[in-house]
């Protein structure tokens, strides 16, 4: 069977910045006339606030907006285009379902700042997605506020430190596995404390051995993900939890791979007392431009009390907003949370239903190891230790051959698909981290391999050429060190 793969170089049309389109009084809509009475708006707002004109604000007919943005939105990638195996980052399609039930006008038109007596269907999905949260982590309670996984991180950790204090004591380190995402040190110093890194063991595993020693009195908590960022599963994490818990500290679960484990196994039962969740990575919510986005964190009793407020109180079918809450961390987001988010992950959930939500994880599993398998001798595996939902392979046959990662990223380009992360973790040298998803068909996985061994194939026949790749996108390869070093971040005319 031949596999043609979707690289192609068809028709992509170049494209102008939007500042060097148009012509001044080209206009691309008609107002009605307005019925608020004449107002002044020097007089209303200051003269010093009022601009005649908007120095090179480009006027353009409706058909040229049209044209602009459309040709840019080709010249990108997403998961509505292709297989897009980006590693960590589960880039799960997002299914159109989520979008009409977002789009429901009742959602759509409310408004953030209503009474809740006006807003109960809100309350009411917010409350129901809150127990489903909780449910599907094995936890006790559920905050939706944070807007992003950063943002539940931080707010976890945010529990944890007001935990301690109610406790009466002080704690100021949180252990870090060497294989942790970025914005793990990153929230545990934005909440004031201090990092302690932890090795991992020759698997990739985290061994309780290098937990018992760091684990002092003076650690607030452990901050491990599962499946690590290795794609591993930390099978020591019961005994791990022991340890820390018996020193007094509490277990938090970086829940941003949950994909490799909804429906199969709860974090709560593994001994953890806080996950944050990505619903645009576990949930299919869009990743969007690092727009508007949602990390709820879900919590064990112990920590309840300390949740942001409002919480979404039900007395039989009646929802109502309790901000009587003494011990609570406050406020982390403005109104309640990125709702229309919400409504797409709350519809996710649904469509799948319980007895289903297992397969979910099955199919990524599956779909990770179908790729390690036919590509495992080809690409060297990072650690041989299984692989959940994604698999770190490294350039270093390759590389024999001068062929780095980076120039097989590039060359994956031509070929139609998106890169995987690459160079990271950072305990592995020159990563490539794919990561497929349940999203997608035995067919398009074949792609991907097939791409992969052509790939492969080619650093043995021309390994030179592969450092002008890309050579049939749209830009051809960037200079990164130029970029980074002389970066053109604004356009003014000449
Ligand atoms: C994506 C990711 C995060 C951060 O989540 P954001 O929603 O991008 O803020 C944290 N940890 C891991 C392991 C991740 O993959």
């Amino acid at each position: 069977m031949t596999t043609n793969l979707p690289g192609a170089s068809g028709l992509v049309l170049e494209e102008n910045l939007v500042f060097e389109q148009g012509s001044p009084d080209r206009v691309g809509y008609s107002l009605p006339k307005s019925d608020v009475p004449d107002i002044d708006p020097k007089a209303a707002l200051g003269a010093e606030n009022v601009r005649e004109q908007i120095a090179f604000f480009p006027e353009l007919a409706e058909n040229e907006v049209m044209r602009h943005f459309v040709r840019l939105s080709q010249w990108n990638y997403g998961v509505d285009s292709g297989f897009y195996p980006l590693g960590s980052c589960t880039m799960k399609y997002n299914p159109k379902i989520n979008e009409d039930m977002s789009r429901l006008a009742g959602f759509l038109n409310s408004h953030p700042a209503w009474p809740a007596e006006m807003a109960q269907g809100n309350l009411e999905l917010m409350h129901r997605l809150e127990a489903m949260l909780a449910e599907i982590a094995g936890m006790d309670a559920t905050t939706l506020q944070p807007a992003a996984g950063a943002h539940g991180e931080l707010t976890g950790l945010m529990l944890i430190r007001a935990y301690h204090i109610g406790q009466g004591r002080k704690r100021s380190k949180i252990l870090v596995p060497d294989s942790a995402h970025g914005t793990n040190p990153a929230s545990s110093a934005l909440c004031g404390f201090d990092v302690v890194e932890v090795k991992s063991g020759p698997n990739g595993h985290l061994v309780p051995e290098a937990v018992a020693e760091a684990m002092t009195e003076d650690v607030a908590a452990l901050m491990i993900t599962n499946p690590n960022t290795l794609g591993i599963f930390e099978k020591h994490v019961g005994e791990i939890a022991a340890i820390v818990h018996a020193k007094g500290g509490l277990m938090y679960n970086d829940g941003a791979n949950m994909n490799a484990l909804v429906g199969v196994a709860r974090p709560g039962d593994m001994g953890f007392d806080v996950i944050q969740y990505n619903l645009h990575k576990t949930f299919s919510t869009p990743h969007g431009g690092g727009g508007p986005g949602a990390g709820p964190v879900a919590v064990k009793k112990i920590l309840e009390p300390f949740l942001p407020v409002p919480r979404i109180v039900r007395k039989g079918d009646e929802y109502s907003l309790d901000w009587n809450r003494p011990q609570t961390i406050g406020k982390v987001k403005g109104h309640m949370a990125n709702f229309g988010v919400l409504v797409r992950a709350y519809t996710y959930i649904r469509e799948i239903g319980q007895e289903h939500m297992r397969r979910i994880a099955e199919l990524a599993v599956l779909n990770a190891n179908y790729i390690r398998a036919m590509l495992k001798d080809r690409y060297k595996l990072a650690y041989c230790t299984p692989s959940m939902h994604e698999v770190v392979f490294t350039d270093k046959n390759q590389k024999d051959r001068g062929v780095t990662t980076m120039d097989i990223a590039k060359r994956l380009l031509d070929l139609g698909f998106h890169a995987p992360t690459v160079y990271f973790p950072l305990i592995v040298h020159a990563a490539m981290m794919i990561e497929p998803t349940e999203s997608e068909s035995k067919q398009s996985c074949d792609q991907f391999i097939a791409a992969m061994a052509q790939i492969d194939e080619e650093t043995k026949t021309d390994a030179e050429a592969f450092h002008g790749y890309p050579r049939r996108t749209f830009r051809r390869r960037l200079d990164d060190v130029q970029a980074a070093r002389k970066p053109v971040l604004r356009w003014r005319p000449e």
